[in-house]
């Protein structure tokens, strides 16, 4: 095939796992590169049964679970196994976010390939390494700003902020020598910051792009309820206003948006917010990233505090913030003083809690997709065991069915791709356009 060129090598008929190869003659890059969380993923490994940290990739390329492309993984991650080390053929990985699925698998990744990602990105991945046990491998960094050209050989690549569930999310447009590439990444439409998607897909119809790959997380049936921030922001004021007891909530690790929500509910209804060690070092690490006074710091904003979860050995990384840490029993005789975010892994600490039956928990996540969902159903048998009253109140990191047909029909380009799917199918109603990609084909950007 002569002509640039786009191959899907993950995120096809699947939530997460992107790796998007463009091609355009000697010039090769890769959007994203993460793990996919497809059950097919889990019939090799589990929780408890992983790929060897000394030949990750070979291990996981044993049953196909990362795509066998020469020239772009590390000679130690490839071991001795059937696919041999060679130098890179990839010249650079553009990062949407740091979500695991767009960013896990750059351990796996040659050193010497440089790894492009948004700044507050940087940032924030520096701060998931440090307080937990993903790695993403030493690269050449090259950190981008909002909408300023990066060019790859004779490829250019601008990157557009878009609003998600993590900050410092991007959408990029390609230009190849051949044709136009729109990327979206994971992007909602409802958000706080909803007016950098909005800039960002104007972008897309201006270019008039050739080819739009498109996340649709919620496309297809979902009848899973969703509200905007401030929608939950209201509910959560109404829990804490009606409840005098301690209230808990729980919420994904890296979602700054709903931390914020949770602080300024908690500081409207006279309680402290406390957050676990993890999410202070984050909060303290991204603050600098935004204008002054936007992200509350621990040990610096009123209203915020530091939980002292029960542990033998604190790391060197957790003390800073555990010098003024609230105990368990503090929290627990004060309780109509605080609201506690806390993870379901530290649901534990409720045996210590021991919060009055009756007391409020916000569960301020997606709700389960199946009926059957273990980490859900264990939950709730944590939750009946001390009497807690449930809530849940979610906005999404992702647009709706509705507005992805919106979105895709403004933009007039002349190919959309859903990627990022478990229902490709629901995009048709977006028209002829629509081409729902097969894993591992290549397809001309121009053509
Ligand atoms: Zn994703
Ligand atoms: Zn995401």
């Amino acid at each position: 095939m002569t002509g640039p060129t786009i191959r899907f090598l993950g995120g096809v008929r699947e939530i997460g796992g992107n790796k998007i190869l463009i091609e355009d003659g000697a010039d090769r890059i890769l959007f994203d590169f993460g793990p996919s969380f497809s059950p097919r993923a889990e019939e090799y490994y589990v929780d408890y049964l992983q790929p060897r940290s000394a030949s990750k990739a070979k291990d996981l390329l044993e049953f196909d679970l990362i795509p066998r492309i020469p020239g772009l993984y590390a000679k130690e991650a490839l071991g001795d196994g059937d696919l041999a080390y060679a130098p890179p053929e990839v010249h650079g990985i553009f990062v949407s976010h740091a979500h695991a699925d767009h960013a896990g698998y750059l351990e796996l990744v040659d050193p010497s390939i440089p790894v492009h990602v948004g700044e507050g990105t940087r940032t924030l991945m520096t701060a998931i390494e440090k307080s937990t046990r993903m790695k993403y491998g030493d690269h050449p960094w090259s950190v981008f700003s909002d909408r300023q050209p990066i060019r790859i050989g004779g490829i250019e690549v601008v990157p557009y902020p878009v609003d998600h569930s993590i900050p410092f999310a991007y959408g990029f447009i390609v230009r190849t020598s051949e044709g136009m590439v729109a990327y979206t990444g994971d992007f909602r439409h409802h958000g706080p910051r909803a007016s950098d998607t909005h800039t960002f897909f104007e972008a897309v119809a201006a270019e008039k792009v050739d080819a739009l790959l498109i996340e649709g997380t919620r496309a297809g049936p979902d009848p899973r309820r969703n509200l905007s921030e401030a929608g939950v922001r209201s509910g959560v004021d109404r829990v804490l206003k009606e409840r005098p007891e301690l209230a808990l909530a729980c919420t994904y690790p890296r979602d700054i948006d709903r931390l914020r929500t949770l602080y300024s509910a908690a500081v409207a209804s006279d309680r402290d917010l406390v957050v676990s060690v993890r999410t202070a070092l984050l909060l303290s690490e991204v603050a600098p990233r935004f204008p002054a006074g936007e992200i509350p710091v621990p040990g610096t904003t009123p209203g915020l505090r530091v939980y002292a979860r029960k542990k033998r050995v604190s790391y060197l990384w957790e003390r800073p913030f555990l010098a003024d840490a609230l105990p368990s029993d503090e929290v627990r005789s004060r309780g109509r003083k605080y609201l506690l975010a806390l993870d379901l892994a530290h649901f534990p600490e409720l045996i210590d809690l021991r919060p009055p039956r009756g007391s409020p928990f916000i569960h301020s996540m997606s709700e389960p997709f199946s009926e059957d969902d273990v980490d859900d159903r264990v939950m709730h048998n944590w939750l009946d065991h001390f009497g807690l009253t449930f809530h849940q109140m979610h906005a999404s990191g992702h647009a709706s069915g509705v507005e992805l047909l919106e979105l895709i029909r403004a933009t007039g380009a002349r190919r959309v791709y859903p990627i990022h799917t478990e229902h490709p199918e629901a995009f048709e109603k977006a028209g002829p356009t629509v081409r729902s990609p097969e894993l591992g084909t290549t397809y001309p950007i121009a053509g």
